[in-house]
């Protein structure tokens, strides 16, 4: 969020960020799936059609030996003929070993099956993503607004143990309300983080999920008039971990971290502390734990976790923010 403007998720300054593909969220796009492909792949994937061309070409025609594609030239020079042979078979090689990896990551037993949803904030997209690329438990896919929310339908939230949100967004329909109900009354979790806290504003059962609200606008609640919550950029504070026997907080101790702030937001009073700051421009209470039971028949009881922090590349490269991320997908995941 920006200290100047309204917090809509337009208004960065800071140069070096890079933008969800869809601010205005007018182009849906589709799941990215990393368990075969890392965001990399993917841009290399939507490269122009004319490298992958070439590169079909070489490997249908072979070696050749005067950088031409052309087959049935004389060759003519045998020892170049034979050093690109040799490179070309090992290119080869390389190219079906890394769609070999490709595939056993994605049908790897064990792992946590995770869909981080983003979407309307930008954010250091390479940066945010190495932490999730970093983490040995998890298989990831990521999706933006408003395909993520398209994409909870039943069917295909079946290869998800985990929601991972990092969205901003607004809209909301009766529909994907109700999917989002019911990916968590699976008992399936939801690790939610930074500014998903402002999501869907006029949606109360969000709240309840989260168990927090940050409120974009003066709100009355309860007949109680609310004032906009605020936050601050680039502050250097102490984070004070509040319940280190968690399963969340287990092996991280009291750290300082180089962070956005928020201020004037709520935690709702069922919530686990875990995470508290000192910090003048904050709310004291910046992480917790829950259960979340949704209002449908049969609903199982889902853990979910809030964290405030995690701007920009200085919180996702913070070892201890690293750790709370990891540990809270485990925990929502049953896995802790
Ligand atoms: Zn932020």
């Amino acid at each position: 969020m920006t200290s100047n403007e309204p917090m809509d998720g337009h208004g960065s300054k800071d140069s070096n960020r890079k933008q969800d593909n869809n601010l205005n969220g007018n182009v849906p796009m589709p799941a990215d799936n990393h368990s075969a492909r890392t965001p990399a792949a993917t841009a290399a994937v939507n490269r122009p059609r004319a490298t992958r061309w070439s590169w079909s070409r070489w490997a249908e025609l072979g070696p050749s030996p005067g950088g031409s594609l052309s087959l049935g030239r004389r060759e003519p020079n045998p020892r170049l003929f034979w050093v690109r042979f040799v490179v070309w078979l090992v290119l080869a090689a390389l190219t079906l070993g890394s769609a070999a990896l490709g595939a056993l990551q994605a049908a790897e037993p064990g792992k946590i099956r995770v869909l981080i949803m983003t979407g309307g904030h930008d954010f250091e997209t390479n940066a945010f993503f190495d932490m999730f690329k970093a983490n040995p438990d998890i298989t990831w896919e990521t999706a933006i607004q408003p395909a993520a929310d398209a994409l909870l339908r039943p069917k295909a939230t079946q290869r998800f143990d985990v929601l991972v949100r990092y969205d901003m967004w607004q809209p909301i329909s009766d529909e994907a309300k109700t999917n989002l109900m019911r990916f968590l009354a699976s008992g399936r979790g939801m690790v939610c983080l930074h500014h998903s806290i402002a999501n869907y504003q006029t949606w109360p059962e969000w709240h309840r999920m989260i168990g927090g609200r940050y409120y974009l606008n003066k709100t009355v609640v309860d007949g109680v008039e609310k004032p906009r919550s605020i936050w601050k950029h680039d502050v250097r504070f102490r984070v004070h971990v509040t319940d280190p026997n968690h399963p969340v907080t287990r092996g991280v101790s009291d750290f300082e971290i180089h962070d956005e702030t928020y201020g004037l937001f709520d935690m709702a009073p069922d919530s686990h502390l875990l995470l508290t700051t000192d910090e003048p421009t904050s709310a004291k209470h910046i992480g917790w734990a829950r259960t979340y039971t949704a209002p449908l028949p049969d609903s199982r009881p889902a853990r979910v976790v809030y964290i405030q922090l995690g701007h920009d590349h200085l919180a996702y490269q913070n070892p201890s923010y690293q750790r709370l991320v990891r540990q809270a997908i485990a925990w929502v995941s049953g896995r802790l």
